[in-house]
């Protein structure tokens, strides 16, 4: 569903990503972990093209972009078509604050996907709901704790109908007894079979939920496998020096 070749990206002269390959498969949960300054984010932005790199191959479900042979950036279409593909959510919850929950919902089917008000009104109830926030629609974000706010936009993003869900520390900003309603949502979104790729700092959700872990350093994946292989039994020295500070 996801699969990137050789992917490299710079700022300046600093290599950020050296050359990134890896594949997520159809409805597979797989976590990215690592040191700050690894490359995480900017790996997750590569996904979507919030960050365009300068070399390698994209693929999100059938449409791919290979930033080798491609001389030029691709057209706004394209880019629209192709960031179309995924969700994402962040570490801040980037709700619009003049609009309500359920309007913050609706906006992207609105606007975006032309979707008419009372289809997409019907669509966010839904996604409210499956968030447990239904009761919240009419109601403004800055009156709701930092993991409702989460929650709603996580169903904002799912309202586009990605095809894959991209989550970058979607629980660091949290309090941490708001940090477990958001675990259980995307919990609920693995068992429904959403393919996901997420950053996290929570070991215990990795190991848990996801079915892949990729350890980066420097801009590297240094170690990839099954989540709890990683997590309980990593092989490389570099993997097991990061997940002790967790211990
Ligand atoms: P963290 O765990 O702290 O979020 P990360 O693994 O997500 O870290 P990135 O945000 O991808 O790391 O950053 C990787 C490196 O790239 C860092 O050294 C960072 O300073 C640098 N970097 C990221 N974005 C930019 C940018 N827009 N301009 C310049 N340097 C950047
Ligand atoms: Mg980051």
């Amino acid at each position: 569903m996801i699969e990137l070749i050789g992917v490299q990206k710079s700022f300046g002269d600093f290599p950020v990503l050296k050359d990134i390959t890896l594949n997520v498969k159809r409805g597979d949960v797989v976590a990215l972990i690592g040191p700050s300054g690894s490359g995480k984010s900017t790996l997750l932005r590569s996904v979507n093209l919030l960050t365009v790199p300068e070399k390698g191959f994209i693929r999100v479900g059938s449409q791919a972009i290979d930033f080798s042979t491609t001389r030029n950036l691709p057209g706004d279409k394209e880019l629209a078509s192709f960031r179309a593909r995924t969700g994402m959510v962040f570490q801040s919850f980037n709700l619009f604050p003049h609009m309500t929950v359920e309007q913050n919902v609706m906006e992207g089917p609105v606007t975006v996907l032309r979707t008419p008000k009372a289809d997409a009104k019907a669509i966010a109830h839904d996604l409210l709901t499956k968030v447990g926030l239904a009761d919240k629609a009419t109601a403004h974000p800055d009156s709701l704790s930092g993991g409702q706010k989460q929650r709603v936009a996580i169903a904002r993003a799912l309202a586009m109908k990605p095809e894959v869900m991209l989550f970058d520390e979607a629980t660091s900003a949290l309090d941490p007894e708001l940090v477990g309603e958001v675990l259980s949502v995307i919990r609920s979104l693995a068992a429904e079979g959403m393919t996901m790729l997420l950053v996290t700092h929570e070991m215990a959700f990795a190991r848990d939920v996801a079915d892949r872990v990729i350890f980066m350093r420097d801009g590297c994946v240094v170690e990839e496998g099954e989540a709890r292989q990683v997590i309980d039994h990593p092989k490389e020295p570099a993997t097991q020096a990061f997940l002790s500070h967790f211990h």
